[in-house]
């Protein structure tokens, strides 16, 4: 293993159930099998599963929440600047009625209508997005897991500080919310190196140029790893050759890799030369992120 500055490594998707978790999870446990000090973070804030593959004592919790505006209607004068000045529909108002309302479940926590109001109408409450929880395992390690409360519009400020949670000066492998949309975009910002895991077919293929082109938006470097090899056809490995993008690793489509991930076991415990892979994984990301003291 080649010396290397602590990075932060995504593992995405552009949909669920392409293996995003079965890769985040490996890889983690080999890196903290071999001593390297590394984090996991379920960034899946809407359904982590990382956890089920570890023991862990919850070593720490915490709430995070969103200031939502209260208002007091007896110092409202219905004057409707709160209501102008929110930009997500997140206040009701009908002056005449002398009706006010917020919608909290529309509330972005802005702050804007608290600006807004000239008559000291509205205050501030915490309201619950979710929870951060830390699990400590073997030795220092730890697993951060993002958990989203049902019924909130976002889970992006749950990643957020679940990925703070984590912290700087350490390995950290983020398992990233499926899709391309603003939980991803919020994950994968964070990452030095985006590993976006797909499979072969025309499904695999499509999700796989979305998530590429957001990425290269984003400047972020790139490589994929094929799961479920052996199904479809060769599109998605032109597609690899004609961006320039590198195929880091595959895994094979077979009933035992599938049954040994459904029973929350590792590759390893099936064959320990899946160990000896995600090494060349991590050492590949090194070269691919141009950190190593042994670049090409
Ligand atoms: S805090 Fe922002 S989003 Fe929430 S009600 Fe006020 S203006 Fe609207
Ligand atoms: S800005 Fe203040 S006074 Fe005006 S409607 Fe909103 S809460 Fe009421």
């Amino acid at each position: 293993m080649t010396d290397h500055k602590p990075l932060k490594i995504a593992i995405a998707s552009g949909k669920g159930g392409t293996g995003k978790t079965l890769v985040a999870t490996n890889l983690f446990h080999t890196l903290i099998s071999n001593d390297i000090k590394t984090s996991l973070v379920d960034c899946d804030a809407e359904a982590p599963n990382a956890k089920l593959f570890f023991e862990g004592k919850l070593e720490k919790s915490f709430a995070v929440t969103q200031q939502v505006p209260v208002i007091d209607e007896n110092l409202c004068t219905y004057c409707g600047k709160c209501y102008e000045y929110c930009h997500y529909n997140a206040i009701f108002i009908l002056p005449p009625a002398r009706v006010i309302k917020v919608i909290e479940d529309l509330c972005h926590g802005c702050g804007a209508c608290t600006v807004a109001c000239k008559f000291g109408a509205i205050t501030e409450k915490p309201m619950p997005l979710g929870e951060v929880r830390r699990y400590a395992l073997e030795g220092s390690q730890s697993l951060v897991e993002s958990c989203m409360k049902t019924g909130v519009f976002s889970p992006v400020a749950v990643i957020k500080a679940g990925i703070k949670e984590a912290g700087n000066g350490q390995t950290v492998i983020m398992d990233a919310p499926p899709g391309t949309s603003c939980p991803f975009i919020q994950t994968v910002d964070r990452a030095d190196f985006v590993v976006l895991v797909t499979e072969p077919t025309p499904f695999g293929l499509s999700d796989l140029r979305q998530s590429v082109e957001t990425l290269k938006r984003m400047k972020k470097p790139c490589g994929v790893i094929v799961n479920r090899t052996g199904l479809g056809n060769h599109a998605l490995y032109d597609f690899l050759e004609q961006e320039d993008i590198p195929l880091l690793m595959e895994i094979p489509f077979e009933r035992n890799i599938a049954h040994t991930y459904a029973q929350g076991r590792k590759l390893k415990d099936l064959d320990p030369a899946w160990e000896t892979r995600f090494l060349n994984l991590f050492e590949k990301i090194i070269l691919e992120n141009g950190n190593s003291h042994h670049k090409r």
